[in-house]
């Protein structure tokens, strides 16, 4: 335990702090909540908190911190380290119960496994590996093939999250945000019920049972005093964007609020499609007797005036909210822009063209930011970015994960890991020549009966065509059965054993293999092959440059993420993308007031992003690929309507390029569009 800092340091420690900041640092242990609008340091007076505490002498394992994802834990952590530095002859602290909600229930169910009836050696599903389990399922019960109207697998594993996480009865959730699927509503309770079952069967969890077992965990008087004990504090960032579990969760650890602070921002309430839900936050002060104490910041540190006084206008118009306003002493003559151009290919050349200027003008690229609604936004800029050889690197839409060979990697650890984990099992054995999944699957009933899988293996008759691959393969998994090697060095066996079999399917294999060298460094950084998988699979990392001590890329590089995927940071110059109806709002959310509404508070996320900089894009037209029945086309777009005209004066409006330097290339520019048109359907 680190001993207790003397008054006149503390006192050094928070000179920087404003006194609303200051009085949540130093409050008592009360319940404590601090609402308080984008960029006036909530995650700062959160990280000072937590260093008080520590100053304090509370012991660093006794503070629960839940953050949004697995990189806002490292950056607090590394927030608190900072902070603590500065007192004299101070350890480095680390903070072993910081996490996502996800990543800290994985780690809490596995401990508690045996009690709750739970194999400890469960292993996880991400999102992708549920829905294959899902649309195994759906299979199975002869749902894909007797009508092809039925609801994807992708689609009803929303639906079913969706309930789980909303605590919400199927019909409700059918009702109000799935209603396409409602005729469904039977087949979809017999689907979810075989997909529940055959999760139990093969051991695994998808990413909603980490919050749902651990929410009737805490239902266990017993178990939830015991784990609520443990921790003096629990502390949780971005409040607003938790659901119904998250705060039951919150509730069965702390039952009357005693050590309980809560920040953040309803004005950045983003995730209802995942059922958060505005009320945890909203709701909070009232769960306690007496109610817990509201603190609000209202100055903005991150901002320039005018990007700050754009922004504030853009969220008043909402038609709710805690009314805050910010203000900001960050003097700048340079309004926020709104950047009109022709289309996609404009909108990239003309970031691109941006973005080096700001380089010339001293802003790094890690220090700009170009976002967007959805993934596949950034496809034409992703491709400008390489042909003028700019690094980036990608957040929200995962690349190095998603990619086969990593996935397969992965598949066979989670396997060896857990021999029931059938999805993970099929991957794995057909990546052998000769093996499809009639055979992978009998294979696997045989596995899944044995107490060795390597032995189940080798009883098995393989096809000709695998012969002389299979005694190779049976004899690797029985020495990962053993953990012959050990971690991490196992991981260099599997990378022998799969080399040969990359440079068969791949004609890129050299660059494949390197990525799998990568991911061998990211692995040795994990204690134990358990936790390597459990945390990866929770929360991957966008590039592995966010992996600390492994860069990807040791040049500057810029940020590309979806807005999602940005919260709570921020860059010096960020760059919106589309900033049009169709886009933001989505035309896939105009569906109810409620979703219009969080787009708005998305474009106020978006913009919020930004110190200094801050332009917002405007294409003419842009390609749709959404309605089926229409097919691909360009479609005309408007501005936002979040951006009325009585806000205008508030930007600046340019065009790109300026009118009079159009030049007469017209041919050549609209080459440039076919090529975009044709790269867009290659991609779909
Ligand atoms: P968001 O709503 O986007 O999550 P936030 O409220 O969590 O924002 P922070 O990220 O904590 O805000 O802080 C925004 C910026 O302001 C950071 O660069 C932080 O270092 C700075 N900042 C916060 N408080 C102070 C302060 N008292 N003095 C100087 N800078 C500060
Ligand atoms: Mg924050």
């Amino acid at each position: 335990m680190i001993p207790a800092a003397g008054p006149a340091a503390l006192d050094a420690l928070f000179a920087t702090l404003n006194p609303q900041q200051r009085a949540a640092v130093e409050h008592g242990d009360g319940p404590l909540l601090v609402i308080a609008g984008a960029g006036s340091g909530k995650t700062a007076t959160l990280a000072h908190r937590v260093a008080r505490l520590v100053a304090d002498g509370t012991d660093p394992g006794r503070l629960l911190l839940l953050t949004f994802s697995r990189r806002a834990a490292a950056e607090m952590g590394r927030r608190v380290e900072r902070i603590l530095a500065r007192l004299p002859g101070r350890h480095r602290p680390s903070l072993p119960w910081s996490g996502t909600f996800h990543g800290i229930g994985a780690r809490l169910l596995r401990e508690q496994a045996e009690r709750i009836g739970l194999a400890p050696g469960f292993t996880i599903l991400d999102r992708e590996d549920a829905a294959d389990l899902m649309g195994l399922v759906r299979h199975e019960l002869g749902l894909s093939g007797r009508d092809s109207r039925f609801p994807l697998k992708a689609t009803c594993l929303a639906v079913y999250s969706r309930a789980v996480n909303a605590e919400a009865a199927l019909e409700q959730v059918l009702d109000q945000a799935f209603p396409w699927c409602r005729t469904w509503e039977a087949e979809l309770r017999a689907l979810f019920g075989a997909y529940v079952e055959a999760k139990q069967r093969q051991q695994v969890l998808d990413y909603d049972d980490l919050l749902l077992y651990w929410a009737q965990m805490m239902l266990e008087p017993e178990i939830a005093e015991e784990i609520g004990r443990r921790f003096d504090h629990v502390l949780v960032d971005e409040y607003q964007d938790t659901n119904r579990l998250q705060a039951a969760i919150l509730a069965g650890l702390k039952p009357d609020g005693r050590g309980v602070t809560v920040v953040g921002d309803d004005a950045q309430a983003i995730y209802s499609f995942r059922a958060a839900t505005n009320r945890n936050i909203l709701d909070f002060p009232g769960l306690y007797r007496p109610p817990a104490r509201v603190l609000t910041l209202e100055r903005n540190y991150r901002s320039t005036g005018p990007i700050l006084a754009a922004s504030n206008a853009v969220i008043g118009l909402a038609a709710e909210r805690y009314a805050k306003e910010l203000w900001s002493d960050r003097a700048s003559a340079e309004r926020p822009q709104l950047v009109t151009v022709r289309d996609d290919a404009d909108q990239a050349r003309s970031i691109v063209e941006r973005i080096l200027a700001h380089r010339e003008a001293g802003v790094p690229l890690k220090e700009q930011a170009v976002l967007f609604r959805t993934a596949h936004h950034s496809g034409m800029l992703e491709v400008e970015l390489v042909r003028r050889n700019i690094p980036f690197v990608k957040f929200g839409g995962l690349k190095f994960l998603d990619s086969r060979h990593v996935k397969d990697l992965l598949a066979l650890l989670r396997w060896i890991e857990n021999p029931r984990d059938r999805v993970a099992g099929f991957r794995v054995l057909q990546i052998l020549p000769g093996i499809g999944p009639g055979i992978a699957g009998r294979m696997l009933d045989r596995v899944a009966e044995a107490f060795d899988p390597a032995m189940a293996l080798a009883a098995a008759a393989p096809p000709p065509r695998t012969a002389g691959l299979w005694a190779p393969f049976v004899e690797m998994v029985g020495r990962l059965h053993r953990r012959a090697a050990g971690w991490p060095a196992e991981m260099a066996d599997i990378r022998a054993w799969y080399e040969p079999h990359l440079a068969e399917q791949h004609e890129d294999a050299a660059a494949r293999a390197a990525d799998l060298v990568q991911l061998e460094q990211i692995a040795a950084a994990y204690p134990s092959r358990e936790r390597f998988l459990t945390e990866l699979t929770l929360d991957p990392p966008g590039a592995t440059s966010d992996e600390a001590g492994v860069p990807l890329l040791d040049e500057d590089y810029l940020i590309l993420s979806t807005i999602h995927s940005a919260k709570g940071q921020e860059w010096t110059a960020v760059f919106v993308l589309n900033v049009v109806d169709g886009c933001i709002p989505s035309d896939m959310a105009t569906g109810s007031a409620a979703e219009i509404e969080e787009e708005r508070r998305l474009l106020y996320v978006a913009m919020t992003r930004a110190r200094d900089h801050l332009a917002l894009m405007l294409p003419h037209r842009f390609y749709t690929h959404q309605q089926a029945a229409a097919g691909d086309r360009y479609v005309h777009a408007a501005r936002t309507r979040f951006i009325p005209p009585g806000l205008l004066p508030l930007f600046e409006e340019t065009a790109w390029p300026p009118p009079p330097a159009r030049p007469a290339l017209g041919a050549s520019n609209q080459r440039a569009v076919d090529i975009a048109a044709r790269l867009r359907a290659i991609w779909r």
